[in-house]
């Protein structure tokens, strides 16, 4: 038995076998083998490996994101069947008797070489496609599977870190827990561990990572962020129990389902779903959230390998729309750069890209995303109740801009004669100490404000929120932060709007009855919280 701690950023403990992802592990070597035969027969076991693999992306991805969406993943499946790349592979095993993980890395240094010097930009483009699927194959044979997931039981993911989009592509259904060995408590990775009600540990070291082994079995406690490889009897009953508890306390809360929010006193608040993919709207209903209060809508950027077209979107959208009925959906516009990157946009390097071209400064920069994904919000608009939000607003100007642009799409659609609904609301994000402070200037602009505490924590504190290094100085309950939160809030009323908080801090039971004392409108959370937090407000007593 061993025990290793990182830190727990969902409070619910799993166990299971361990699943090892390693993704630093794709450097080859160049092995001399004698038996030409046997490679030949692992690379066409990996090969099916490979195909299975692809088929099950591809069904993700159709239901996801959309057939253009999920072609790609076709196109995969053909260029790793075809004749010539098989063909190169199988003779430089058989002429320089070389391992096959060897052969698939020359052969894909080979074939990107030669994709990349075509003329057309299509095939340039098959350059990344010949080293994603080489390197997917040599995955296969070296056992390291790749990050995507095959498992017949439920695993524990544990890996050196897990980008946004590597989480999206992972099948959730076979996820026990999430361990990674970096990564920070605010990363998109821990968020969505969260939202999708999944025990999660981050920030476990090193060590832990060479220390587990594929099938270990291991305890994972999201509560206090500990880990135990191999427990022994006595402590995987104590965590069994542990394990027992939780489901004892959920099951609590489904009690609470149905009731309103409303605190002793009599005071009513909106107690709303954080969602990042249209795969999180049962665990929003099953929750009985009153609505969406935030829709990360670069998540549909983020997992595929070009931007989602105007339909694409409109589907997502519709179908959000559509499931929530007549309740409130607020889906924020493309949030993207900083931690969440994304290769098919083209955005260069930056050396702070969390103070660089990120969210609304992107999209006014580049207003063919802007516009398309403005056209396929109004479009959907008539499917619902949609209120639409602007991330990282520092300026009046800004939101002048986007006010514009949302004129402009709807002046495109009418010009089309395409519906859409004029009862769109339309807020910002105060996730910026500059945007608090001239909240009374940004307020009469719009019907609400959203506050997103994970950057305002960031850059109040000037403290990176991807930096696990940097944990002991986040104090979430900074004085700083509460009071540009209370100086919004008292803003927004002042002007007629309505102000939530949609951050992670929003989901800390200890400062909800100080944020409803401030005026909080609404609170948005991730699904599994909903409840609990319905529970606290139902506790609350404002008049004492
Ligand atoms: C936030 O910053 O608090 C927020 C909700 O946005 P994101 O976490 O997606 O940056
Ligand atoms: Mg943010």
């Amino acid at each position: 038995m061993q025990r290793f701690s990182g830190k727990g950023v969902y409070g619910a403990v799993a166990v299971g076998a361990a699943k090892v992802l390693r993704r630093q592990q794709t450097s080859v070597n160049r092995i001399h083998i004698d038996d030409p035969e046997r490679e030949l027969q692992r690379v066409k076991t990996a090969k099916e490996k490979a195909t299975a693999q692809l088929i099950e992306i591809y069904k993700k991805a159709l239901e996801e994101v959309g057939e253009d969406h999920a072609q790609i993943f076709e196109i995969h499946m053909m260029m790793l069947d075809d004749e010539d790349y098989t063909e190169s592979i199988e003779n430089i095993i058989k002429t320089q008797l070389v391992n096959a993980e060897y052969a698939v890395s020359v052969t894909s240094d080979e074939f990107s070489k030669m994709f990349r010097s075509m003329d057309d930009a299509y095939m340039q483009e098959r350059s990344a496609d010949v080293r994603d699927i080489s390197n997917r194959l040599i995955a296969c044979l070296s056992g390291a599977d790749s990050n995507s997931l095959h498992a017949d039981e439920k695993v524990i993911i544990c890996a050196d870190d897990l980008s946004p989009s590597e989480t999206v592509t992972l099948d959730k259904s076979k996820v026990l827990a999430f361990v990674t060995a970096f990564g920070s408590s605010n990363s998109h990775t821990a968020i969505l561990a969260r939202s999708l009600n999944i025990p999660a540990v981050i920030n476990a070291g090193e060590e832990f990572l060479n220390a587990v082994k594929e099938g270990d079995r291991l305890i994972v406690d999201g509560h206090t962020g500990e880990l135990i490889i191999d427990p022994d009897e006595q402590t995987s009953d104590h965590y069994l129990e542990i394990q027992k508890r939780d489901e004892h306390r959920k099951a609590l809360l489904g009690q609470l389902k149905g009731k309103p929010d409303i605190t002793k006193d009599g005071r009513e608040i909106k107690v709303y779903a954080n969602i990042g993919g249209t795969d999180e709207i049962d665990a929003v209903l099953a929750n009985d959230a009153g609505g969406i209060g935030l829709f990360r809508s670069e998540f549909l950027y983020l997992a595929n390998d070009t931007s989602p077209t105007e339909e694409q979107q409109l589907a997502a959208y519709k179908k959000v729309l559509e499931r929530m009925k007549d309740k409130k959906v607020i889906i924020r516009t493309l949030d993207i750069g900083a931690d969440k990157q994304v290769d098919h946009l083209g955005l260069e390097k930056e050396d702070n890209p969390a103070l660089g071209l990120r969210a609304i400064r992107l999209c006014l920069k580049r207003p063919e995303i802007f516009i398309t994904q403005l056209r396929a919000l109004y479009r959907a608009s008539v499917y619902g109740k949609l209120g639409i939000m602007f991330p990282m607003i520092t300026s009046v100007s800004e939101v002048e801009k986007c006010l514009a642009a949302c004129e402009q799409a709807k002046k495109e659609l009418k010009a089309e004669g395409i519906a859409y609904s004029e009862d769109v609301e339309l807020g910002i994000m105060i996730e910026t100490p500059a945007a608090a402070m001239i909240s009374d200037r940004l307020a009469p602009m719009v019907d609400f404000f959203s506050v997103g505490t994970n950057d305002l924590t960031q850059y109040t504190l000037a403290c990176d929120r991807q930096n696990a290094k940097l944990e002991e100085f986040v104090d979430t309950h900074h004085e700083a932060v509460l009071r540009l939160i209370e100086m919004s809030a008292q803003n927004a009323h002042k002007h007629g709007a309505w102000i939530g908080i949609c951050g992670e801090l929003a989901a800390d039971t200890t400062l909800t009855e100080k944020f409803l004392a401030m005026g909080i409108d609404e609170l948005s959370v991730s699904a599994p919280f909903v409840l609990v937090l319905r529970d606290t407000i139902r506790k609350t007593d404002l008049s004492t």
